[in-house]
């Protein structure tokens, strides 16, 4: 069943076997798993349920509704997260990238992670692709935008490969970052979590959970808040008490809730180790109208310059193809007033990459006085030279396509008409708040690992310090699990469930 906020007039105290906090990737994957499993599970959810008609294609409604920004502390990355029941799926691009064999044999090498060799990990991830119904995408279903990149990179000999994604039937109507009103994306509120509520789950939506409390070393309650989902003010308090405790609240809202609390952090190491693999957006003008609007955002992607080992883990970057609505672009791109007009009236004929560039911990999640999350990361020179590296290569590639223009997102409008003409980019450099820096895939703030004094959790996501505590979200990985991570979080998900029930005993008595 789901709960609404107008149904919930008064305080509540509510048991459960298990508590979940968040319903995104990792989340609705737990929700299933141990309902399925016959617990009584309670997911308490910060965002609302939204769905069908009431994902109505409005960037002004639906950024609202679904998404929450933050930016660094110093403002030059922003960070980009779902609010909302079903989490990120609901609002991603779709994109199902496994983690790289290579890196989950670093985890078990270099981070000593039992039980993460490829062959433990490929029936997870195959039960995830399955349950979301994972396909690569044909050819015929890259849009103009992305064949473009295509075009570009096979010019140049330069590798690359359609996406595998969630959708089935998809009609390419392009609004998938503002969640699917056709049904067509195969997010986790048209799986897992109907099997959840199947199963006898209960998901409190507009609840946001503020702190956990232990008891005699255990996990023991969750405090939490019922929210009025239009004037966003607090409407009742709602105290969970739970065999189990979950959270699954994302990389910063994860940490955020631990320091709230005060606990499991004998480590140091609660919000520390924050990876943000940092986006940039790289833009083209061509002649004729291309529509990148229309059909599937990302399809396709340039892989020439990443690479997997299993000392290093990923490097390198990616040149994917990505395009978005007109209120996105015009925050990305430079320029305003009437400079911006200009740009925007060519809309029509833009075609974007998203620039992604691999990183190594850079930063931390910590709390002000107020309680909320300050972020802050630093760009390490490697990481600049190597995003320096990867705008250029898509204006090659852009240019290579037939491109007239290619355009940087730094603050001073940069526009090139020439292939001859990137090195602007190494005379711009990448200075602090001069270029659109975004992030897409936070990781790292909570990080799993067998040793009490170098990580948070430990191998099967449960914390060193407070027993039955779970953290089960992308915060846990110890260096970039895959290019984009709703797959691998949903597949280590999977993996810590069996873990859990096959213990079943020692959680639930
Ligand atoms: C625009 C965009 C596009 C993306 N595209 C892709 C893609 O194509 N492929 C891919 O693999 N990845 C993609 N990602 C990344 C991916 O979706 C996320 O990294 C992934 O969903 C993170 O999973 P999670 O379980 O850690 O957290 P989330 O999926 O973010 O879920 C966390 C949930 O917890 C809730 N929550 C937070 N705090 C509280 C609280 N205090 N109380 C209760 N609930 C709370 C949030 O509302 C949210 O629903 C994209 C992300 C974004 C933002
Ligand atoms: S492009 Fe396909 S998956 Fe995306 S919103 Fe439209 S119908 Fe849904």
């Amino acid at each position: 069943m789901i709960i609404y906020p107008e149904t919930i007039t008064g305080s509540r105290n509510v048991t459960a076997d298990v508590c979940i906090i968040g319903s995104g990737s990792a989340g609705s994957v737990m929700a299933m798993e141990m309902a399925e499993a016959g617990l009584d599970v309670v997911v308490l959810e910060e965002g609302g349920h939204y769905s069908g008609a009431d994902l109505n294609q409005d960037e002004r409604d639906m950024l609202a509704a679904l998404y929450r920004q933050r930016y660094t502390k110093d403002l030059n990355i922003a960070l980009t997260q779902a609010v909302c029941l079903g989490g990120g799926p609901l609002i991603n691009m779709a994109d199902c990238v496994r983690t790289p064999d290579p890196v989950l044999a670093m985890w078990g090498k270099k981070f000593g992670i039992p039980d993460i060799s490829p062959d433990r990990m490929h029936p997870y991830f195959e039960k995830a692709e399955e349950i979301l119904n994972a396909a690569a995408i044909t050819d015929d279903q890259l849009n103009p935008n992305n064949l473009m990149v295509k075009t570009g990179a096979e010019k140049l000999g330069y590798s690359g490969e359609n996406f595998v994604n969630n959708r089935v039937d998809c009609i390419g109507c392009g609004f998938c970052l503002l969640g699917c009103t056709y049904g067509r994306k195969q997010s986790t509120i048209l799986n897992y979590l109907p099997r959840a509520l199947e199963a006898g789950a209960s998901i409190y939506v507009s609840t946001r959970a503020d702190r956990i409390e232990q008891k005699d070393g255990r996990a023991y309650r969750v405090v939490a808040t019922v929210i009025d989902p239009k004037t966003k003010k607090e409407r009742a308090p709602i105290e969970v008490t739970a065999s189990v405790i979950m959270l699954a609240a994302n990389t910063v809202n994860t940490p955020q809730i631990l320091q709230a609390s005060g606990i499991a952090d004998g480590s140091g190491l609660v919000g520390k180790n924050l990876l943000l693999q940092p986006h940039t957006m790289v833009s083209a003008f061509f002649d004729e109208d291309l529509k990148s609007y229309r059909g599937i955002p990302q399809s396709y992607a340039c892989t020439r310059f990443e690479d997997a080992d299993e000392d290093r883990g990923l490097s390198g970057f990616r040149i994917e193809g990505g395009f978005t609505l007109p209120g996105q672009v015009s925050t990305i791109i430079p320029g305003f007033g009437p400079e911006l007009k200009a740009l925007m009236t060519r809309y029509n004929k833009m075609a974007n990459v998203m620039v992604l560039v691999y990183d190594e911990p850079a930063g931390e999640v910590s709390v002000n006085r107020h309680g909320r999350p300050v972020i802050t990361y630093s760009l390490s020179e490697p990481v600049k030279a190597r995003m320096i590296t990867a705008m250029k290569e898509a204006a090659r590639i852009f240019f290579a396509a037939g491109a007239k223009q290619v355009m940087f997102t730094y603050e001073v409008p940069t526009i090139i008409d020439d292939v001859s003409k990137i090195s602007i980019v190494d005379e711009r450099g990448i200075q602090p708040n001069t270029l659109t820096l975004m992030s897409f895939h936070m990781q790292g703030t909570c990080r799993m690992g067998p040793n009490p004094a170098s990580s948070v959790v430990n191998p099967y996501l449960e914390s060193h310090d407070v027993k039955n505590l779970f953290i089960v979200d992308a915060s846990v990985t110890p260096s970039t699990a895959a290019s984009h991570n709703m797959l691998p979080i949903m597949a280590m998900a999977h993996r810590t469930a069996d873990y859990i029930l096959t213990n079943r005993t020692r959680y639930f008595g």
